[in-house]
């Protein structure tokens, strides 16, 4: 039986960084530029308003106060998206709107409320200045967020929202990428049976393919669903055989002793076992290997078919090597230390991943444990946003210990 680490060490070593594509920008939300990008323009473009109010020359307003206003003549009005069709000279003020260019002349901008024009005293053709303003107040300058040439995003960001909008500021409709892997899924068991249909006697539901599929979706990658196989090698491997285009493949139940470690056969007939268990509960049956077809080795994860060891072995195992694949560099999850409320035995030395539910009270987190912790109660993942780790020297924690905990989101109940 080998460690975490060790497990996660051999998978990422049957896994690189894919193919870049090209994509419109919106929907390259969620992967890793495969291009450094420079700006070809000037962001903003030209020297603008930051405010609604009067572009002056500074000099023109020196002294302005409410007691002593300075009148000036405007002489023009611009609003964004235009240009001012004359210049500022001493004296004279032209009216503009946020984002609006700097008239030729100006170098400031007195804000409304420093005028007359808020609080009546208005006079046509006149504005009283009633606060003096340093040159370059409320304007933005050309370049002032990015100047052309500039480096803008390195290769390798991963883009979010701000990323995608910086881009857009820069005027880019597409983007460089690393692509998404594609991930063949495939359950198996003689007692899965599709959503949707009947549950005849003795059948359960296949959830697993629903959250495996979840899972990869919600790390970036495209799932491909191939459907349940019977517990048959031939079955199995025929079905796997027709997915060696896809980046990963996928399997869940078929490795535990009950099953005569079917999927093992298939990866040993068809490929090579690198591993098939590993010290951690849930999870301690888990499969991995290369399978082999078409010029082609593509990893190969069996995941436990219980459906608690089929999620967590999936966050451990494929979601890392899916977040590679991607070009992410950080693939680790965010880990909090908590206090434990609940009990969990460590028989056998593995390392234990008890699901719980993590809170935030005063200036400590605290874990709860999602009640039954058997590996098929999907239900205590549906309740939990972590999981606390019971180590492997640890023969049980319990209430008020202190423990790590693993935090799959920030959900709250
Ligand atoms: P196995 O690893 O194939 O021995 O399966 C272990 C347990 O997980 C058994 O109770 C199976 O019925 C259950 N199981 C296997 N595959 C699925 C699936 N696709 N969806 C839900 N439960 C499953
Ligand atoms: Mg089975």
């Amino acid at each position: 039986m080998i460690s975490v680490e060790e497990a996660l060490g051999r998978v990422l070593r049957y896994v690189s960084v894919l193919e870049a594509e090209e994509k419109p920008l919106l929907e390259c939300l969620g992967q890793v530029l495969d291009e450094a990008v420079y700006s070809a323009v000037d962001v903003p473009p030209h020297d603008n308003s930051a405010m609604d109010g009067y572009a002056v020359q500074a000099e023109s307003i020196a002294g302005a106060a409410p007691s002593a206003p300075v009148y000036l003549d405007v002489v023009a009005e611009v609003r964004a998206g235009t240009v001012a069709e004359r210049g500022v000279g001493p004296g004279e003020a032209i009216r503009i709107m946020t984002g609006a260019p700097m008239p030729a002349g100006a170098d400031t901008v007195v804000p409304f409320e420093d005028t007359d024009e808020v609080g009546g005293g208005h006079h046509p053709g006149r504005i009283g200045i009633m606060r003096q303003a340093a040159r370059g107040d409320n304007v933005r300058m050309a370049g002032e967020d990015i100047a052309r040439g500039q480096l803008v995003l390195e290769r390798g960001t991963y883009l979010r929202p701000q990323e995608i909008g910086v881009m857009a500021s820069l005027g880019r409709a597409q983007a460089q990428v690393v692509r998404r892997p594609v991930v063949a899924i495939l359950a198996t068991g003689d007692e899965v049976v599709e959503v949707g249909q009947p549950l005849a006697p003795g059948k359960i539901y296949n959830s697993n393919s629903y959250s495996i599929a979840a899972q990869v979706l919600r790390y970036g990658g495209i799932p491909w669903v191939l459907g349940i196989a019977r517990d048959e090698v031939a079955e199995i491997e025929a079905r796997l055989s027709e997915a060696l285009s896809a980046d990963m493949l996928i399997t869940s139940g078929g490795v535990s002793a009950g099953d005569y470690d079917l999927v093992k056969e298939v990866l040993a007939s068809r490929g090579e076992v690198s591993f098939h268990t590993v010290r951690m509960k849930p999870g301690k049956p888990l499969a991995f290997g290369v399978i082999r077809g078409g010029g082609r080795a593509v990893p190969h994860l069996g995941l436990p078919g219980n459906p608690v060891s089929s999620m967590i072995t999936f966050e451990f195992f494929a979601r890392p090597a899916i977040l590679t694949m991607m070009g992410r560099r950080a693939v680790e999850k965010p880990m909090v230390k908590a206090v434990l409320e609940g009990s969990v035995r460590n028989s056998d030395g593995r390392r234990v991943f008890a699901r719980a539910q993590v809170r935030r009270e005063g200036d400590r987190y605290v874990a709860r444990l999602t009640g039954p912790q058997g590996s098929g109660v999907l239900t205590s993942m549906a309740h939990a946003n972590g999981l606390a780790i019971v180590p492997e020297e640890w023969p049980s924690a319990g209430d008020g210990d202190i423990v790590d905990v693993i935090m799959l989101d920030w959900s709250q109940e």
